[in-house]
């Protein structure tokens, strides 16, 4: 960012925003991106504008929150867009077949029949055709763990609190890694991306923390993520929990088959 900035305002210029030490603002607050307009005789607008038109020619690193038996699936597959009828058939299958969920099995066809009748009533679609990944893998251990914690948030709502510790006891949480070309996003979303970058190279500059803020930007897809684009995975040791108030829990299991096979 400092490199494209200095071709774009010139050295002298990057050193004087670096120079202005330290301001009296919460990192995401937009008063930053006035800072900057402040000291450079560029216009903002064209200055995101000029950033947007060499992003969409970049991938973005994106990431996806998921629990699985073997992230390899990934790289073999792909991330598929979430398809409420084969997450039926797969919790079916688990709930039936899996030792621990036993104490489910009684009630699980009646709770799929409420959750069916309350799509019905209130038109939702279960993110179906979907797949979410995130800008930022920090959010997704620090504030939205639970993708990796449970899996599927329709599953894990499905089975209720009973089935909260046999999910966890399943596979292994995993961040998935997605190289994404930014032309898979739409202008809105890669402006979004731009002027959050700009942000946040002010807000470092200008007070020189040893920390980047998270980033709550994510971005919806409607297509399949093919497995050339995830181009890694990992498996975090402690994510926070946000079913029981953001307590950090230890992973336990950190390797898969895929990354581990002799284990
Ligand atoms: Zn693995």
């Amino acid at each position: 960012m400092t490199a494209w900035l200095s071709r774009r305002l010139g050295d002298d210029c990057v050193a004087k925003l670096q120079s202005l030490g330290e301001q009296d603002l919460y990192c995401d607050d937009s008063k930053w991106l006035d800072l900057l307009q402040n000291h450079t005789e560029e216009s903002l607008v064209i200055l995101v504008a000029d950033l947007m038109d060499d992003i969409r020619l970049a991938k973005i690193r994106t990431y996806h929150g998921c629990r699985v038996l073997d992230a390899g699936v990934y790289h073999r597959e792909g991330l598929k867009r979430n398809d409420p009828s084969k997450l039926k058939s797969a919790v079916r299958q688990m709930v039936s077949t899996e030792a621990e969920f036993a104490p489910l099995r009684p009630h699980l066809e009646k709770r799929l029949a409420v959750f069916d009748a309350a799509d019905d009533h209130e038109g939702t679609t279960r993110d179906e055709g979907r797949v979410h990944v995130g800008f930022d893998d920090q959010e997704l251990l620090d504030h939205c763990g639970a993708y990796a914690l449970y899996g599927s948030e329709w599953v894990c709502a499905l089975l209720g609190p009973l089935g909260h510790g046999p999910l966890r006891h399943r596979g292994v949480p995993t961040i998935l890694q997605i190289d994404l070309p930014a032309s898979w996003l739409s202008a809105e979303e890669i402006e979004g991306v731009c002027r959050d970058m700009l942000q946040e190279w002010i807000h470092h500059a200008a007070n020189r923390r040893d920390w980047t803020p998270w980033l709550a930007t994510s971005f919806i897809l409607r297509r399949d993520i093919p497995p050339k684009m995830v181009t890694s995975h990992y498996h975090p040791e402690v994510i926070n929990d946000p079913l029981y108030r953001l307590t950090p829990r230890k992973s336990g299991a950190v390797v898969c088959p895929h990354c581990a096979p002799n284990s």
